[in-house]
């Protein structure tokens, strides 16, 4: 049997960090078996689940590099939901139970009170067809609630080894609400059994629902899956991830000008016994993947190691692989810009403001008037290559006596307006002789 996994966002937001750590595991382990990448949107909450949003889960996977193979969607499966719910209920596997919420916390209160484990007590399932009809009389809708075998269920976790579960300390899981609406269980089993899924890779926030998932898939015929709970991400105070963090998704992430090769590294890399680093391409981190190393505490997302390591990546970074979006940006200079200019970029749209430097129009900054018109004087004559700094720097410092820093900061000043950036070296040759004559004259050019 191939490998067949899903990424199952729910689209009533964008994906933030921990969603595509989930993405990448998936599409990793996929990629490294030679398996099937599908994405499931969870659109069941027809409320809460917009076409932008699934637009924009789209767009982020794509944007980091993340192809799929299929794309399902919830909504569009209902009647084999229904399908389903009616073959648990021939089986005597799903039972209405009509308890309000109050209800349902007051059992609870008590059980606790008792020192009792707050499961629910299937009083639904000693109502006659007399009661049930009564309660209905009320106007009470029922709930369907999925029978639990009172057996230990154990499955081999990718993760977190071997795990037990003795379903008899759970409550019976509700399937369907009052109104008709799914929750999530039955919908992903339901879909995991028609997608052939053979492995579930998810958050260990979901470990609480596969024994009771590993049951339903029984029920209705089919073998389970095999199951991996990867640990999940928190933020850098430790706080949870949450879709409403607009600071950690993806988008804000992209629209800061972060490398997608850098977040995915940078997702895939935390909380792993890798060191943290980038990766030279999606499909080296496929082939460095393992279970085994991630590790089972959570892992902490920090955007200012995300920003460093992007850094470390655009410093290295080919020209072949930016200079569409260079040209985008309307950066030119080719590859002798790039590499004038990427060690000193912390995210590629910081090339925009050097090649301005280079092109024009800037304003110099005249620091000593007498040593900059001295050096115009001095400026050779064209073709200039990567020696001519060299060159030319030591003639102002003969004719001027400077050395040291008053003579390189007040030629840096007068040449790219600032006192720091890439070395003159490389720049004076793509600012060109015209433009530098003008500056070093304190003119805008
Ligand atoms: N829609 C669910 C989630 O985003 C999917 C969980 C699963 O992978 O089974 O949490």
């Amino acid at each position: 049997m191939s490998v067949t996994v899903r990424f199952a966002p729910s689209p009533t937001g964008r994906l933030h960090a921990g969603n595509i750590r989930t993405a990448l595991i998936n599409w990793a382990f996929a990629h490294r078996a030679g398996g099937r990448f599908l994405l499931r949107l969870d659109d069941t909450d027809k409320e809460r689940s917009t076409e932008e949003f699934a637009q924009g889960i789209r767009e982020d996977l794509t944007w980091l590099g993340l192809d799929w193979d299929r794309e399902v969607r919830q909504s569009d499966r209902f009647d084999r939901y229904a399908e389903a719910v009616a073959r648990l209920k021939a089986r005597g596997r799903l039972y209405p139970a009509y308890e309000t919420p109050d209800e349902l916390e007051l059992k609870r209160k008590r059980q606790l009170a008792r020192g009792r484990p707050p499961v629910y007590d299937r009083a639904a399932l000693k109502l006659s067809d007399a009661d049930r009809a009564k309660l209905e009389a009320e106007g009470r809708k029922p709930h369907w609630r999925f029978l639990l075998e009172s057996r230990d269920v154990v499955w081999s976790d990718l993760v977190r080894g071997e795990q037990h579960v003795d379903a008899a300390s759970l409550s019976d899981p509700v399937l369907v609400r009052a109104d008709g609406t799914y929750l999530y269980t039955l919908p992903s089993v339901v879909d995991d059994i028609d997608l052939g899924i053979t492995h579930v890779i998810r958050g260990e926030d979901h470990v609480a629902n596969t024994a009771p998932q590993i049951q339903l898939f029984e029920a209705l015929g089919a073998t389970a899956p095999s199951f991996g709970h990867h640990n999940l991400l928190v933020g850098a105070e430790g706080q949870a991830l949450s879709k409403r963090e607009r600071a950690l998704s993806i988008e804000a992430l992209r629209e800061e000008g972060l490398e997608p090769l850098a977040v995915a590294s940078y997702a895939a890399t935390i909380g792993t016994s890798d060191p943290v680093a980038h990766h030279g391409s999606l499909n080296e981190l496929a082939a460095g993947f393992a279970f085994a190393k991630l590790s089972r505490a959570p892992a902490r997302f920090d955007v200012q190691e995300l920003r460093l390591l992007n850094a470390k990546l655009l410093h290295a970074l080919a020209y072949g692989v930016v200079a569409e979006r260079l040209s985008a940006m309307e950066v030119g200079g080719g590859e002798a810009f790039w590499h004038a200019v990427r060690g000193n970029l912390a995210t590629l749209p910081d090339a925009k403001a050097w090649w301005q430097v280079v092109n024009g129009p800037l304003e110099p900054v005249i620091a000593d008037a007498s040593l900059c018109g001295q050096a115009a004087v001095l400026l050779p004559p064209e073709p200039w290559d990567g020696s001519t700094w060299q060159m030319w720097s030591a003639d102002v410092k003969q004719a001027t006596g400077a050395k040291g820093k008053s003579l390189f900061q007040p030629l840096r000043l007068a040449l790219t307006g600032r006192d720091h950036g890439p070395e003159l070296k490389a720049l004076l040759p793509l600012i060109g002789r015209d433009r530098a004559l003008a500056r070093l004259e304190g003119k805008t050019a």
